[in-house]
């Protein structure tokens, strides 16, 4: 089977199993996790940032983040394809109060005047505009990187009127291997960033909040209220400390392949996609005819595996655990199967 359904179906390399193994572990709840502490300084480092916390999950790193930086009533300023407001299951309402203010960006991405024209003048007969998240890369939108001349100009209207920004930057590793910019340049302009290590990085589990000390402080406490404390996880931290040096390396591979993927499936007459818009390891394609369901179950009759993103689009993710090999393996099948036009075909 040749998996594509989503970077996080990697499972953990033999070296990342040793460094899980061989890790050094306490009571986390008490601070005493060398390996979680460790991984905290180590991904504030890279992002240029004060201080990190080790979350289950990027959901609870996102969610700690309008914690933080709302209060129930405010209003959050977001993105129509961010994962915030599309795959977290309405936590913004149930655990932070707020309510979210939904602009349309352009494959995702907002401009400045937009955000600006969104927050409110301050009445008290408005919800309060609080903060404004963005994503990078947008996983919704194809895998694309946040031009960071956009952040930046976001970031200025944002001070000015006073509101927060926060970052999910499940991908941001990507990003920064797509574009050579690093992930502490693109981390900048925010106050808070989540950052995946179960994404592309492989690791089996782990997120992290990271920002300045007082803030993440806050963070901690809400972690331990939303459920969070974990305790001797130091062999969930080794797996990330692994994933930073081995897999963010290689990220660029992936992007490869995502690309090799597009170049192959604008071939066929079937589909349409422009593989120019493949910047990192997402795939998004349309079906020409039929929509998306019954082309996602006979790829996966023949052992190739996408999801539906749209009743005619399919995205299919590249990742470490497969190959170009994969790759070339998975377009000779798309090729078999959607390969000729319907008039080639009926001639
Ligand atoms: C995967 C992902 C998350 C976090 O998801 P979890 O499954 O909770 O780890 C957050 N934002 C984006 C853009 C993602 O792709």
């Amino acid at each position: 089977m040749i998996d594509l359904r989503s970077d996080t179906v990697t499972r953990p390399t033999e070296g990342m199993r040793r460094a899980m193994y061989e890790a050094e572990v306490g009571d986390d709840v008490f601070g005493e996790d060398p390996t979680v502490n460790q991984l905290q300084g180590r991904v504030a480092e890279i992002l240029g940032k004060e201080a990190a916390l080790f979350v289950p999950s990027g959901v609870m790193g996102n969610q700690l983040a309008l914690k933080i930086h709302s209060r129930p009533g405010d209003e959050v300023i977001l993105e129509r394809a961010c994962h915030i407001f599309n795959y977290e299951s309405g936590a913004p309402g149930v655990l932070s109060g707020v309510q979210l203010n939904i602009l349309d960006g352009e494959r995702g991405i907002l401009t400045a005047d937009q955000v600006e024209s969104a927050i409110r003048p301050g009445f008290y007969w408005e919800a309060r505009s609080r903060l404004v998240c963005l994503e990078n890369t947008v996983n919704k939108a194809g895998g694309v990187v946040y031009p960071l001349e956009n952040t930046q100009a976001i970031a200025e209207v944002a001070q000015a009127k006073g509101l927060r920004l926060h970052l999910d930057g499940a991908r941001l590793w990507n990003a920064t291997a797509a574009t050579g910019i690093d992930e502490a340049t693109y981390a900048a302009p925010f106050d808070t960033v989540n950052v995946c290590l179960s994404k592309g990085l492989g690791a089996p589990v782990g997120s992290l909040l990271a920002g300045p000390k007082d803030l993440i402080e806050e963070a901690h406490r809400y972690r331990k209220l939303f459920g969070g404390g974990m305790r001797q996880v130091g062999v969930l931290a080794a797996a990330g400390l692994y994933a930073l040096d081995h897999q963010r390396p290689r990220l660029a591979e992936d992007h490869a392949k995502a690309r090799r993927l597009a170049e192959g499936i604008a071939d066929l007459p079937a589909f349409s996609i422009d593989p120019d818009s493949v910047e990192t390891n997402i795939v998004m394609f349309d079906v020409a005819a039929g929509g998306a369901s019954p082309v996602l179950a006979a790829l996966q009759e023949a052992g190739v595996r996408m999801v539906p993103f749209g009743p005619a689009t399919i995205r299919a993710t590249t990742h470490r655990d497969v190959s170009m090999e994969d790759i070339e393996s998975a377009l000779r099948v798309m090729e078999r199967l959607y390969g000729a036009s319907v008039a080639a075909r009926d001639a």
